[in-house]
């Protein structure tokens, strides 16, 4: 075998390639109708901005990202999300004095040195929106509520909404202590990375999922009740809200989601069918953010999905439906002259708008049916010498099995009318 694909990274080869770019045209189109504008950032940027943006004591920061020094001594990480980019990006180019709202929305790849599995890859894709400068439920609501609308479109069922609130900086830190307070009786019970989080970050206690921490504290203290009269409120605005748009959800007070910039609101979207992976997006609020990135204090609500994990679970509720775009016509031609008639037919068609194809590589008629065949042309057109001497093309429609003969200059106005 010669060289491969990095360990955790994948081909999209043709066969899939129509897939997700039905997903990518729904993604654009859903969040253009919406309001949001697209934004492009770096593959790459200063380790400091995920250190600052993601928090250190993530797993993201702490294990996963891909950071080397380039060759001008910088330190640098490819990029393992796209919120802490994108609201460098909304700082540096000042668009906290221009329309508020921000809406952005972004999609590309993202890098994390995990252990690849099914549904989990070091290079995967993220589609995401980020609202800047709503500090209301509304905004929460909206974010929430799009992607659903998405997961929809690209025949995703039961998606499971996931709710919780971890509070803000002025009820945090009571609840911080309270959880340490619970936990400090079985310390010794818990795993490393819980023991290491247990001063640094106690919320992270609440989503390890090894199971000697979970039989640890089965039941540990919510924040319910302990939310500030704002984030209470904020939290009741918001399941108004998505009660009025129908949109049902769970209330799971473990969610506190991996990074550390969240405030209020973190959410969850949940599938089956698609193995353990099965989390295909979440996000949450995070009104500390711009400022901790050198902006103004500016409330911040977003989400991101990832990508593979939506591909394979429409794949898994809609295993036969087809993405590909397929072809007007193939135009089969039998020898050379005919070959370069086909050559100057299709171009012209094509400049036309159809899409259109025809053999490079003089295969036989047979070769040529199945080839055109494969790449699921509406029609053929066959020139042969009969057809040459005549001007005429015999045109076959694929779907009926169908031939007519016609005029070579009425094929693109004829393959057009079907
Ligand atoms: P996060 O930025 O960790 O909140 O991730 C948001 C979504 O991105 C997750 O719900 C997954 O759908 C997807 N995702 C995160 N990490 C990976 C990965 N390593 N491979 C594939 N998808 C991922």
């Amino acid at each position: 075998m010669g060289i491969v694909a990095p360990r955790g990274t994948f081909d999209i080869m043709p066969d899939d390639a129509g897939l997700w770019q039905f997903v990518e045209g729904l993604v654009r189109e859903t969040f253009e109708k919406c309001g949001y504008r697209e934004i492009r950032t770096p593959m790459f940027e200063h380790t400091e901005l995920f250190e600052r943006g993601v928090g250190s004591t993530t797993d993201i920061v702490e294990k996963e990202m891909y950071t080397f020094k380039d060759r001008g001594g910088r330190l640098i990480t490819l990029r393992p999300e796209g919120t802490a980019p994108a609201v460098r990006a909304f700082v540096e180019h000042g668009l906290a004095s221009r329309a508020l709202p921000a809406k952005l929305y972004y999609m590309g790849p993202m890098f994390r040195y995990e252990r690849p599995q099914a549904g989990r890859y070091r290079q995967f894709h993220q589609f995401g929106m980020e609202v800047m400068g709503a500090a209301g439920p509304e905004a929460d609501a909206e974010v929430i509520a799009v992607p659903l609308e998405i997961f929809r479109a690209m025949g995703i069922q039961d998606v499971v909404v996931n709710l919780n609130s971890i509070g803000c900086p002025s009820c945090k830190p009571a609840y911080r202590q309270r959880l340490q307070e619970a936990y400090a009786p079985v310390l010794g019970r818990l795993c490393p990375s819980c023991k290491s989080r247990y001063d640094r970050n106690p919320l992270r206690l609440l989503d390890c999922k090894s199971e000697e921490c979970r039989a640890a504290l089965p039941e540990p203290p919510t924040i319910f009740g302990q939310l500030c009269p704002e984030c209470s409120a904020h939290f009741d605005g918001l399941r108004r809200l998505l009660d009025k748009l129908g949109v049902g959800y769970v209330i799971n007070p473990r969610l506190v989601r991996g990074l550390d910039y969240y405030t209020k609101t973190t959410f969850e979207y949940n599938v089956g069918g698609i193995g353990s992976q099965d989390a295909i997006g979440g996000g949450g609020r995070y009104d500390g953010l711009v400022e901790e990135c050198g902006g103004p204090p500016t409330p911040g609500v977003g989400v991101a999905c990832g990508m593979e994990r939506c591909v394979l679970a429409a794949q898994a509720n809609a295993a036969d439906q087809e993405y590909q775009a397929g072809m007007d016509v193939f135009i089969v031609s039998l020898g050379e002259a005919a070959r370069e008639r086909a050559f100057e037919l299709a171009h012209g068609m094509r400049r036309e708008g159809l899409a259109v194809d025809f053999d490079m590589i003089g295969r036989g008629l047979k070769a040529q049916m199945r080839y055109a065949d494969k790449m699921r042309a509406r029609f053929v057109a066959i020139l042969g010498d009969d057809e040459l001497a005549t001007g005429e093309a015999t045109v076959k429609d694929m779907s009926t099995g169908e031939q007519t003969r016609i005029a070579q200059a009425e094929l693109a106005a004829c393959v057009r009318r079907q």
